[in-house]
């Protein structure tokens, strides 16, 4: 993908899994990246790095607050929200808040700078689908009263948002719908099923296996996936989405489970746990609209995906720890990634070169 021109680019949630890797790379390409992250479930440490770098400044900030940013700017990605369902359910009014507040934001600063802007949208919009595999067109099949419902609808009304602002200002909008996404820098408490199988594993502690194992999911390489969101983010202002993106390649949940212990060469026995509420039992994205208006598709296999994984993982978790700090469970209160962070707050308000 050719650079044409160096932009300004804000990156919402930009400290987070997805976030760093989106910011890594746009700095990289010459961009100017500003990284706008409340730290709720980012890392500080994920954009460390990158502070050092002119192109590069880090704002502390929440999207649930009206956004301004210094400069012009050119490009928006929304990512902010937290995506693993017990943290994203460990305070639903607020993650609603982030999802539709965050959209309006954001979606203000585009209308104001001019900016064209992304919005990392979900598979969850189809919730527990009856058609599979999932296009663009189904409109999905939400409980708007379960526990998943304050991600799920919350996103859903962003892209509402988005077409909304489309219409009545003009705002050039792109919505990406996002399969399981996975990779090196997930925290180690995710609690998301490939981050807690690998520590798991690595710690020789039980894989814990939520229902049967049976249900499905498709697990897309975070690489494949920044490869797709540019793509989106630069293609003509007539591709809106919203798009999947995702690797069609589907697997139980016990598969995963398999793999791991095999990539690993893990000791750990699997334990059986009740399934989740509303949790979807197939998902497989359906990838043709991606790959005719953007040319994109995945392309690192699963297993090369998970070494990578395991590799990450395996540099940070190294040392058995106690039980208590191995949990699966969602984590009371602050994340452990948070906790540090925030007593750090007020060296961080605003880091990094100005871009
Ligand atoms: P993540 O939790 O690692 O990153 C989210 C980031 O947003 C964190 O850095 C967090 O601190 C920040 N954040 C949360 N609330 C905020 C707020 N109110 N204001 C400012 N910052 C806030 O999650 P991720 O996996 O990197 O996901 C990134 C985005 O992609 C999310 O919007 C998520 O919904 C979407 N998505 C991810 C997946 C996936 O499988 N990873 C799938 C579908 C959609
Ligand atoms: N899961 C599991 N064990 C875990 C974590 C998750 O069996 O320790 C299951 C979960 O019930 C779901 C699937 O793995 O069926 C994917 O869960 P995740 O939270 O990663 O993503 P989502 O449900 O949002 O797709």
């Amino acid at each position: 993908m050719p650079v044409i021109e160096k932009l300004n680019i804000v990156v919402t949630g930009g400290a987070g899994f997805i976030g760093s890797h989106l910011c890594d790379r746009l700095v990289q390409k010459g961009h100017a990246v500003t990284c706008l992250d409340n730290l709720d479930t980012g890392r500080f440490d994920n954009v460390r790095p990158l502070l050092n770098h002119p192109n590069f400044r880090f704002v502390e900030a929440d999207v649930r607050d009206p956004l301004s940013i210094d400069g012009p700017v050119d490009r928006i990605y929304n990512l902010a929200c937290p995506a693993s369902p017990p943290h994203y359910q460990r305070d639903p009014i607020g993650t609603v808040k982030t999802c539709v507040l965050g959209a309006l934001h954001v979606l203000e600063l585009a209308r104001a700078t001019g900016a064209r802007v992304l919005q990392a949208s979900t598979s969850e919009v189809y919730g527990d689908p009856e058609i599979h595999p999932q296009p663009e067109s189904y409109r999905g099949a939400v409980n708007t009263t379960g526990p998943r419902a304050c991600y799920d609808e919350g996103k859903r009304c962003a892209e509402a948002l988005f077409f909304d602002y489309r219409r009545l200002y003009g705002v050039p909008v792109k919505v990406a719908r996002i399969f399981n996404t996975y990779g090196p820098r997930m925290l180690e408490n995710d609690g998301r099923v490939i981050s807690n199988f690998v520590v798991q594993a690595l710690r020789n502690r039980p894989i814990t296996l939520y229902g049967d194992g049976s249900q499905t999911r498709s697990f897309c390489y975070v690489a494949d996936l920044l490869d797709g969101l540019e793509l989106l983010m630069e293609s003509d202002d007539a591709i809106t989405g919203p798009i999947n993106l995702g690797n069609p390649r589907e697997v139980t949940v016990e598969e995963i489970a398999r793999m791991v212990l095999r990539q690993t060469g893990s000791r750990s026995p699997i334990t059986y746990r009740p399934l989740p509420e509303d949790d979807p039992r197939r998902r497989r994205p359906e990838i043709a609209a991606a790959a005719r208006a953007l040319g994109w598709a995945p392309r690192v296999a699963l297993e090369d995906g998970l070494k990578s994984t395991i590799d990450d993982f395996a540099m940070r978790v190294a040392t058995p720890v106690s039980p208590a700090s191995n949990s699966a469970e969602p984590p009371a209160g602050l994340t452990a990634a948070a906790r540090p962070a925030r007593k750090r707050r007020a060296a961080l308000s605003a880091v990094g070169s100005s871009a």
